[in-house]
């Protein structure tokens, strides 16, 4: 009920580049819709990455694990990862260390928003634990080195049963699960026969196998013959930044990683380095990936308030970001938003 606060704890890394400016963007509107709603956010903020590397000497401080076990709840900003050399993924390690397995990227357009493609409905499930982001790779001999993708019957299993999960209380109606068998016969082989056994249990949900070179011409030709869609990590990844180009870009789409025993919520974007630091980024991801996390609290009346708003500032487009062809500022397009949920009283 209104009347009784609720805190919640949420282990906050705003991370780098772009990171820290949406983080702020989003903090503010979750404040100021929590405080509307009777949520209070007791937010534990830590550096991730070459930052803290800088400062504690760990690119996962022990402290932020920590909070994360405690918490089981985070909100994240996009981490560097070095190309080529330097340390491994902080994005990629705070999954595997938690056990994030299924990462869920719903692609959805924004209304008032004008794409090529209108009334987009994707929702991506990514295998979030290993096929090549295992990151097993070593040379062989100079000149010939070797990455091995790793596909487990367990983690394939565990991702179309959380598909299948996801599809069946949400009411969806098709999964395809997305491979390259014919070329991986033994590892996408693996990874299919495992989704096709799942899919057995579901007779309600059509299922559906498709190769990924093809989903990806599919998806630009006609993205509408899809409603959910399977796939092991690496595909997940590129078909996820594919499929945001299709309603409006990478400032756009929202992700959870989601385990049995903690969530971490975070923009399909990377951190953009380019515009960090201008005051241009879009901060809609990271707050949309708020509203999941929100969803995720069963705080709905605040996702939902903070939705609501959103979606005014995007049908009145007077007050958008540059990818979504405005001239507004991260800062100005984030006041936009609370001026709406101000409205909204
Ligand atoms: P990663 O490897 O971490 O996924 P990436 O190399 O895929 O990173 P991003 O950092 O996601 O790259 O950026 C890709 C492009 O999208 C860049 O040109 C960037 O400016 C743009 N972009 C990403 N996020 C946003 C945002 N929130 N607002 C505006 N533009 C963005
Ligand atoms: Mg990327």
């Amino acid at each position: 009920s209104e009347a009784v606060a609720r805190i919640h704890a949420v282990t906050l890394i705003p991370g780098d580049g772009i990171g820290p400016e949406v983080t702020d963007a989003v903090v503010r509107i979750l404040e100021a819709a929590g405080k509307a709603t009777g949520v209070t956010f007791a937010w534990e903020r830590f550096a991730a990455g070459a930052e803290a590397f800088a400062k504690q000497g760990e690119y996962i401080p022990h402290e932020l694990s920590e909070s994360i076990e405690r918490t089981r709840v985070g909100l994240k900003g996009p981490v560097t990862t070095p190309i080529g050399g330097g340390f491994a993924s902080i994005n990629v390690t705070l999954r595997k260390q938690f056990e994030l397995y299924a990462n869920f990227r719903p692609i959805k357009n924004l209304p008032g928003l004008e794409t090529k493609y209108p009334g987009v409905d994707l929702v991506i499930v990514r295998e979030n634990t290993e096929g090549l982001y295992v990151g097993l790779e070593h040379e062989v001999v100079p000149g010939v080195v070797e990455s091995i993708k790793v596909i487990t019957a367990k983690a394939s299993t565990r991702i179309a049963k959380w598909a299948f999960e996801y599809a069946r209380k949400q009411k969806r109606r098709k999964i395809h699960a997305i491979h390259k068998a014919n070329i991986m016969k033994l590892s996408d082989g693996l990874f299919l026969k495992c989704a096709r056994e799942v899919s057995k249990s579901y007779p309600e949900i059509t299922y559906g196998e498709h190769i990924i070179d093809n989903t990806c011409m599919q998806l630009v030709m006609n993205p509408y013959q899809y409603d959910t869609l399977v796939m092991e990590n690496l595909y997940g990844d590129i078909v996820s930044d594919l499929c945001s180009g299709l309603i409006g870009g990478l400032g756009l789409v929202p992700g959870a990683n989601i385990g049995d025993h903690a969530a971490i919520f975070e923009a399909v974007h990377g951190s953009a380095p380019d515009i960090a630091g201008k005051d241009i980024a879009n901060p809609t991801a990271l707050l949309q990936s708020a509203v999941l996390m929100l969803r995720h609290l069963e705080e709905d009346a605040t996702a939902d308030r903070i939705q609501t708003a959103l979606e005014k500032v995007y049908v009145e487009a007077k007050t958008l970001t540059r990818d979504v062809h405005g001239t507004a500022g991260t800062k100005a397009f984030a006041d936009a938003v609370l001026a709406a949920m101000e409205g909204a009283k």
